[in-house]
């Protein structure tokens, strides 16, 4: 039976709920007057429950499609700002044990290459992240308890840390590993994680079983209860997502949404991310396998809906998708990008030849860093490398109530500018230099408090001077 306080993963992602609420969105997918009020709700910004908001995603009604993408936007703008915050994958190890149909790195692949670094690869790597401006890493890995025990993670997270390089380090170390006990949570804890990121690949049980046919994450359960031993390990902040293509949309949409009320109901915290990836072509991984694959209209609908229901969730969105579609995205709610990104192995030193392909997926955006930062601030957006929130503790809860308290305006924005400008002086090009210093000057005067804003600009004056790492 459905119930969002249970810890079993088949009652708080209750299959008969999810059809009970695809059925209801069906039923009033025309319903201008139902769709009109759930509107109404979402702009009081406290967000909407599954069922609401999958009448939303089911909606076929232009002008109601038209209100729902505006607000989405407007909802966007009142939380974010023009902010969005940017970031790198880096994969340290590509050996697996799973079955996992949609992805290269399953253990029957036998033409991939396999590649683990070593801690002397990952400051090389890390080395060419610096150089190009990244301060916040999301490291990947795939799932192999003899070649990538949570001992190595553990020690390549300390190494990543450890490296002091010119002006830059990297300040936030994310980890996307997969599902674990809560004592290795507690040690990625300790070791200084940011988020802990996980994907559900899908909520619909049958197909998980049959999409993850061999290895431990073949265990639904297990998988979709991770995020509650992550929680019970200390870790406050998760992210969550399901690979887009898998299964019906609308089905994940509500699962997805039903995680995040029963993150909540639990631990007093939704997801501090969700991630929208779709599946992509990868070495012999052929995305049109797969029954489900979205169109991009509908994909910028879901983010709409996700922005709708979960309003103060950041969003994120990677190089699976090209640049039309991100520009697209940025609009309606993602408010976190990867920019540069390798997904193989080793990858930002060395590019990978064809026949030593160890990626994951092909990525669709490749321009280099700065091309996307310069990208972002003619679309007047600013580009943000500040990790200050964690740094300074406010995580989990303690996150969401400087969110919903407004004052996110005083602290992000001064950050966000204080942190485009070390970039601008230490890794831009000149042109987007130029560029950037215009931005700040622009964003300046968007700080509501006064004094904040002088702080800034002091601040602001002694990056131009050497001075680096100031932060609110
Ligand atoms: N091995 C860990 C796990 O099982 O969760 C870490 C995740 S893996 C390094 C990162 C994510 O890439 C996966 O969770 C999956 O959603 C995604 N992925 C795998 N194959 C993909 C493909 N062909 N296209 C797009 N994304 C893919």
């Amino acid at each position: 039976m459905y119930d969002k306080y249970s810890m079993v993963a088949d009652d708080f992602i209750n299959d008969e709920e999810i059809k009970a609420t695809l059925k209801y969105a069906e039923e009033n997918k025309h319903n201008e007057k139902l769709i009109r009020e759930i509107i109404e709700e979402a702009k009081l910004l406290k967000g909407l429950d599954h069922r609401k908001a999958s009448v939303l995603l089911h909606c076929d009604i232009p002008e109601l499609n038209a209100e729902i993408f505006a607000l989405a936007g407007k909802i966007k703008k009142d939380f974010y700002g023009d902010r969005i915050v940017m970031f790198a994958p880096l994969y340290l190890s590509n050996y697996c044990v799973n079955g996992c149909v949609y992805c290269p790195y399953h253990a029957k692949n036998k033409h991939i290459a396999r590649k683990k670094l070593s801690q002397e690869e990952i400051v090389r790597e890390v080395t060419a992240l610096q150089d190009m401006g990244h301060k916040r890493l999301a490291i990947e890995t795939g799932e192999d308890p003899l070649n990538c025990p949570i001992e190595y993670v553990l020690e390549s997270i300390r190494t990543i840390y450890s490296i002091k390089h010119k002006n830059g380090a990297i300040r936030r170390v994310n980890v996307n590993i997969a599902a674990t006990t809560v004592e290795n949570y507690r040690k990625l804890k300790e070791a200084g994680i940011g988020t802990y990121i996980l994907f559900q690949e899908t909520y619909h049980k049958e197909s998980y079983l049959k999409l993850h046919p061999t290895g431990p994450k073949h265990d639904y359960n297990y998988h979709t209860e991770a995020m509650d031993r992550a929680m019970e390990g200390g870790i406050d902040d998760v992210g969550c997502g399901v690979l887009f293509g898998l299964e019906l949309y609308r089905y994940e949409f509500a699962g997805l949404l039903m995680h995040a009320e029963h993150l909540e109901a639990v631990h007093g915290v939704g997801p501090h991310t969700i991630s929208v990836p779709r599946v992509k072509h990868a070495d012999d991984i052929d995305p049109d396998s797969f029954d489900n694959g979205i169109d991009d209209e509908t994909f910028l609908k879901i983010i709409a809906c996700i922005r709708v229901a979960v309003p103060y969730t950041g969003m994120i969105i990677s190089t699976r998708e090209n640049k039309s579609v991100r520009e697209k995205a940025l609009r309606y709610g993602i408010s976190q990008i990867s920019g540069g990104s390798k997904t193989s192995v080793g990858g930002y030193v060395e590019p990978e030849d064809e026949d030593e392909n160890s990626a994951q997926f092909d990525v669709s955006d490749n321009r280099p860093l700065d091309e996307v930062v310069k990208w972002l601030m003619e679309l007047g957006y600013v580009p943000s490398f500040c990790t200050a929130c964690y740094r300074e503790g406010r995580t989990g809860d303690r996150f969401m109530a400087l969110c919903k308290s407004g004052q996110i305006q005083n602290c992000c924005l001064p950050n966000a500018l204080m942190t485009l400008k070390e970039y601008l002086m230490d890794y831009a090009s000149p042109e987007t230099r130029e560029i950037g210093d215009k931005l700040i000057s622009q964003q300046l005067m968007e700080i509501p408090n006064e004094k904040t804003r002088s702080i800034a600009a002091r601040h602001l004056a002694e990056i131009e001077g050497g001075e680096r790492d100031f932060r609110f």
